[in-house]
Formats: structure tokens, sequence, C-alpha cells
């Protein structure tokens, strides 16, 4: 497990000590400041990473407004900049491997992850939004009297973008993706954690052509880079991705200059199994579900509600799966399981497994750090979990699984919307019927039935009450990168 598996990719140097990407340039930051960034797994510093601030934000916002007003690309031919876009999600298809390589890196997530899930998705939503590029349509409206109405979508204009740590390149081609598509400019701000394959990303929009200052990327914390970000009065959307707790701040910073805003934020979300499921399918959804990218994931199902009747017959398949994961090197192909992303992170899972022992679950399998190097924390199942204890109402994020029994279905029901959260939701059941009735009365802005971790770009993905306001991907996710205009005429 080697951190000069960075010797082998070609742009190590860059890699090693970054620089922020203003006006198609690289350029060190203003206060001349940087950070590390750690390999989660071997606990060694990748890179020195060049920290953005005010000042830093300043000219980038600068750049994305000039970039929008008297640069070609909110003028250009929508299908010339659909062409752009496809010709980045070729270059990501080229380079995949190096990109994978580079999350695996600096996220510590399993590299066979990566290459199967993480950059097949970038690389759909960059194609999906290219097809839109020429398909944003306005309508005619019949209105009174002798008038012509008709509606235009317009450029929102300068989209300030701020991003987490869990899935850094899918993040970045969620949120680039539509705003390049509707011909907004872009300054993003990627997480301290994982700054990497995004600024490796911004040197491929540069190679695809996308012209200088559309995009702009400055690394850097959330309270002096985020919230400059935020605040500037020249930036005229945020795009957030993160904890609810950091969105209540944006909102209140956002709130001077009335900023149009979208997040994207945290769950607890229930993952319910009838008796009358197909087991074996629900425990591998049960699993997938919940320790695919170590826990660390918005939607995942970390509330199983289990039927009585099959609980006891469910929980032994489960740990046995869960216990025959395989941590480790997360270059290594085989492995399953990497590491959390950081020491305080893997300190804040710890905590919860005690509160859990402490309000009297039972800890079925995992419940310890693994090894002593890196920041692994193995596959933990809580059983007997209640509503009110901490990890059945609070978002770990982390390998860590509640499992509740239940009778009925209006038991389940209430219990799984128990909660300030509504991002996802899973049904197992063979009973059509009662898969819809359920579907209609989960208040989660996604449910799958007999599936999990469903995505496309297509399919509109957000969350319902403190999870979120407004959706990402599909037309959706589009929208919110544009204004509308109405216009009428006297005929
Ligand atoms: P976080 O809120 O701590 O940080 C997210 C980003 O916000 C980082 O770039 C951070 O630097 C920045 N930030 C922090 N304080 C800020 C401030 N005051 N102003 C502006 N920016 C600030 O979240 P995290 O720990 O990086 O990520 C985990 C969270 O993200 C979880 O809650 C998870 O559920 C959520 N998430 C949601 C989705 C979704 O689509 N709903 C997807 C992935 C992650």
């Amino acid at each position: 497990m080697a951190t000069d598996i960075l010797d082998t990719v070609a742009v190590a140097p860059r890699i090693r000590q970054t620089q922020l990407l203003i006006d198609g340039e690289w350029r060190d930051a203003v206060s001349g400041k940087t950070f590390e960034t750690v390999n989660p797994a071997t606990e060694e510093v990748i890179a020195n990473v060049a920290e953005g601030d005010a000042a830093d934000i300043d000219l980038a916002v600068k750049a994305a407004r000039n970039a929008f007003e008297s640069g070609p690309w909110s003028k250009m031919d929508a299908r010339d900049r659909g062409q752009l876009i496809y010709r980045l999600a070729d270059l990501v298809e080229k380079n995949i491997e190096e990109l994978a390589a580079l999350e695996s890196l600096d996220n510590g997530k399993p590299i066979r992850d990566s290459l199967a899930a993480d950059l097949p998705l970038v690389i759909d939503c960059l194609r999906y939004y290219a097809g839109w590029s020429d398909k944003i349509e306005g309508t005619t409206i019949p209105i009174r009297g002798n008038h012509f109405c008709y509606t235009r979508r317009e450029p929102l204009g300068v989209a300030g973008q701020i991003i987490p740590w869990n899935f850094p390149l899918l993040m970045v081609a969620w949120k680039w993706a539509p705003a390049l598509t509707a011909g907004c400019t872009i300054v993003m701000k990627p997480a301290e954690q994982t700054p990497l394959s995004c600024l490796r990303m911004a040197e491929l929009a540069m190679e695809a052509g996308i012209p200088p200052g559309v995009i702009n990327v400055i690394p850097g914390y959330g309270p002096t880079a985020g919230a400059s970000l935020v605040k500037h009065p020249d930036v005229d959307k945020i795009a957030f991705t993160g904890e609810d707790a950091t969105a209540r701040i944006i909102m209140a910073d956002a709130a001077a200059t009335l900023k149009r805003l979208t997040f994207e934020l945290g769950g607890k979300s229930p993952n319910i199994v009838f008796a009358d499921s197909d087991l074996d399918a629900a425990v591998a959804g049960a699993e997938f579900g919940l320790f695919f990218n170590q826990g660390q994931c918005c939607c995942a199902g970390s509330r199983l509600f289990v039927e009585e009747s099959v609980h006891k017959e469910f929980v032994a398949k489960l740990v046995e799966r869960a216990a025959s994961r395989k941590l480790g090197d997360p270059l290594n192909p085989e492995t399953t399981q990497g590491p959390q992303v950081d020491h305080a992170q893997m300190e804040k899972i710890l905590n919860y497994i005690q509160k859990g022992n402490a309000a009297g679950a039972h800890c079925v399998t995992g419940g310890t750090r693994f090894g002593d190097k890196g920041y692994f924390v193995e596959p933990t199942i809580f059983d007997y979990v209640t509503d009110d204890m901490p990890i059945a109402t609070d978002e770990i994020f982390g390998p860590v699984l509640s499992i509740l029994p239940f009778k009925s279905i209006d038991e389940v029901v209430n219990r799984a919307n128990n909660t300030h959260f509504g991002l996802a939701a899973a049904i197992w059941t063979s009973d059509v019927k009662k898969a819809h009735h359920l579907a209609n009365r989960i208040k989660a802005g996604t449910v799958w039935v007999n599936c999990y971790d469903v995505f496309d770009a297509a399919a509109p993905f957000g969350g319902f009450k403190q999870s979120g306001i407004g959706r990402e991907l599909g037309a959706a996710g589009l929208e919110n990168y544009t204004e509308l205009k109405t216009v009428t005429m006297s005929l």
C-alpha cells in the first residue's frame, strides 16, 4: 500500500504540490498558504494543497463573472457547448484508472468501487447532461388579450459549488454537468479532505477545451473559502452537498444576498424488509445499502427494519456477510472495504459504537477499530436497537448498522417516518400492492423497491424534510441552473 503509486501517475509532480485554478491558470494562493492531504489507509501525507481563502475566492468569482458576461460560454451555440462536455466525458474515460487511483489515495475508497461505480456514474452524468444542452426549451402560453407570451430558460449566472469528501469526483460531475450545460460558470470548493481528483478533473476540462474562467477550483476550508463563496455578492447561486448543520450556516450567510440555494444533505434512511421478500436478495441489499463506501453515503440504509417473523434468520445471514467483508489496501482490487476518510470520522464512529453499547443495543459483529494503521473500522451491526437510541437517530456516516425488528405495516411506516431526515428508503417485499402502498406513505425523496443505491443521471435525487432543498440529476437538476423568463408581446 504505497502513496508512491502517485509516482506512476503522469501528473504526479502537479499533484504533490497543487495550485488553484483561476481564469484558466494555475496559481498559488494569494496568502501562499498550503495544507496537507493524507492517505487515510496509511496516514501518509500525499500532497501539499494550495489553500484558498477570501482573496482567492474573490479572484475566482471575478473570473467566473467575466467568463459569463463577456466570454463565449453562455453565448456559445448550445450544441457546441454540449460537444465540449462530451469531450470531457471522453477524457475522463481515457484517464479512468488514474482518476480511480487518485480517489482511492485521497478518500480511501476501494479501487474496485471507483472503477465499477463512481467513475462510470461520472461519465454517465457528463454525457446525460451534454445531451440536454440543445434541449433546454421554453413554452408558449395562451394568455388573455391579444398577446403572444412565451418563456425562455436562461443560464443563472455564476454558480458557487461546495462539495463533501465521500464521493469526490461524482459530486464534481453532479455539480459541473448541469451547470455547464445550462451555460453557467463555476467556482467550486472541493472538500479539504479530498481535493486531488477535482483538481485533475479541472485539468481535463481545460484539455477538453472548456474556456478559461468557466470552471474555477479553490480548495480550502469551509469557514474561510467556503463561507467567502457563500457571502460573495457576485455569486448567483450556491449548490451545496454536505451536512445539515453546515447547510444552516450557509442559509444564514446567503440571506444577505438572497442567493438561490440547492442543498443535498444527510439522511438516516429506513431499509424495510418484509417476511415475504426474497431474503437472500434483501440480505445482500442490506449489506450493500449500508457498508458500500465504508458507510459514508448520504442515503445509507442505516435503520434496517426487519419483520419479526424472519428477524433471527435474517440477522444470522447478514452477520455472516458483514464479517466476510475484506478490509485493507484500497488499491488492492480484492478489497471491499477501505478506511474512513480521516481520523476525526473514525473517532466519531467509534464514539457512536460506544453509545450503542451503553444504550443496551446488542453488538452482533464488529465494534472496534481494524488494525492500528489507517482509519479502518470493522463492519459493525447492532441488533435490538430502539428508535430513541443515538445510533438510530443520528447520521453516523460509517459502517455501523442498526437493526430494528417490527410487527405491522402501520407501525413500520410511522417509525420509518419518525425522523427529520427524508432522503431515501427501501422496501423489500414480493407483494406489489404492499410495495406501492409503502412507496406512497414513506416520506423520502427516493424509494427503492427490491434494490438499493440504484443511481442514474436521468433520475432526480434529493431530500424531503431536512435532507435537502431542490433536486439534482434529471431535468429537475438542470432547472436549478436556469432562470425562467416570461416574454409578453402585444400583437
Ligand atoms: P460538511 O458539511 O462538513 O462539508 C461539506 C463541504 O462544506 C466541505 O467542502 C466543507 O469545507 C464545506 N463547509 C464547511 N463549513 C462551511 C461553511 N461555514 N460555509 C461554506 N462551506 C462550508 O459535510 P462532509 O462531512 O464533508 O460530508 C458529509 C455530509 O454530506 C453528510 O451529512 C452526507 O449525508 C452529506 N452528503 C449528502 C449527499 C446528498 O446527495 N444528499 C451526498 C453526499 C454527502
